[in-house]
């Protein structure tokens, strides 16, 4: 096959580890940022084009694409789908996951496991909004935020409404959710290729600190799944349309609850702590796809 990881950089541990395991499988693959790839729409004839070249005969793609970039990135996704190539994540997941509103209101939707979240454009009924999700201490957390950035513990009421109406007036989109206190700082990150749980670690902060992510300066260790933890996960990313992403979890008294769901999750901190080959079990799974589709159809 003729594989292309969509990054912005070459040199990121995950990329380079997706681009070495596809060679090894004796895969010819390249990196194409996608900020700098163009397309052409044309009645029925689809194209795409990287740094003045035509890059329309790559077989499958492997989106890494940033939170910044979820727009363009997406849009670059979708026009490789047109053209009939396969790829790691259908582009339309990559969006309904990107926003954390959309993907909690799916997931509540299917009964699945999560914190208390409440979301509200005005002020005027912040008491009630904190009333909603439990009261205080209570997690606020700016809607586009990733690694941990944008979230924060008000631990009392009035604090709750200060940062709530701080947020507000900065013109920011945010969400309130129930703080679960029994996860003591630490949640879990399950990964998952093709509809399987591939492996899995539980992050804990740094002392002082209640988020958990490793850019955060917490630390991971091996973990391994409850049948619940397992199947609340493979359902998160099921609903979502995902088939490669990184589940990430709470622990609490009534089960696992999914915070969020990334569909680029970094390979660094899952494949040192867990020693697995996760870029290989992604390049087997588009390898699979990839075989599905040549199969002949209706005898032909
Ligand atoms: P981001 O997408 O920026 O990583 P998250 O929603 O995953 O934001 O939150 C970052 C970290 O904060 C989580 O990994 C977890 O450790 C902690 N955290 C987030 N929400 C809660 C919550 N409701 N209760 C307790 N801890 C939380």
């Amino acid at each position: 096959m003729k594989i292309a990881v969509l990054s912005t950089n070459k040199n990121l541990y995950s990329t380079r580890r997706l681009v070495e395991a596809a060679q090894r499988r004796g895969h010819e693959c390249v990196v194409l940022d996608h900020r700098q790839c163009y397309v052409g729409i044309k009645q029925g004839q689809p194209s795409i084009h990287y740094k003045g070249q035509d890059v329309s005969n790559i077989d499958a793609i492997i989106p890494r694409i940033g939170a910044s970039l979820t727009f363009y990135g997406s849009a670059i996704v979708r026009q490789f789908e047109i053209m009939d190539v396969i790829s790691a994540n259908p582009s339309q997941a990559i969006t309904r996951s990107r926003d954390k509103l959309r993907c909690m209101q799916i997931l509540s939707g299917a009964g699945i496991g999560m914190p208390i979240t409440g979301f509200a454009r005005q002020t005027n009924d912040v008491d009630d909004l904190i009333k909603m999700v439990g009261g205080a201490p209570l997690v606020i957390k700016l809607l586009e935020g990733t690694q941990g950035i944008g979230v924060v513990l008000a631990e009392t009421k009035k604090a709750a409404s200060s940062v709530i109406e701080a947020f507000y007036g900065l013109g920011n989109n945010i969400l309130i959710q129930e703080y679960i206190k029994e996860s003591r700082g630490e949640d879990i990150r399950v990964l998952i290729v093709g509809g399987k749980v591939v492996g899995a670690m539980k992050r804990t902060a740094k002392e002082g600190e209640f988020r958990s992510n490793l850019h955060r300066g917490g630390s991971a260790s091996v973990l391994k799944l409850t049948k619940l933890e397992k199947e609340t996960a493979l359902r998160a990313a099921a609903e979502l349309g995902l088939t490669v992403c990184g589940v990430d979890m709470l622990q609490s008294e009534r089960g696992p609850l999914v915070l969020e769901v990334n569909s680029s999750p970094g390979l660094e901190g899952i494949e040192k702590v867990t020693t697995k080959d996760i870029a290989t079990y992604i390049i087997e799974f588009l390898e699979k796809k990839y075989a599905l589709k040549k199969e002949p159809k209706d005898g032909k």
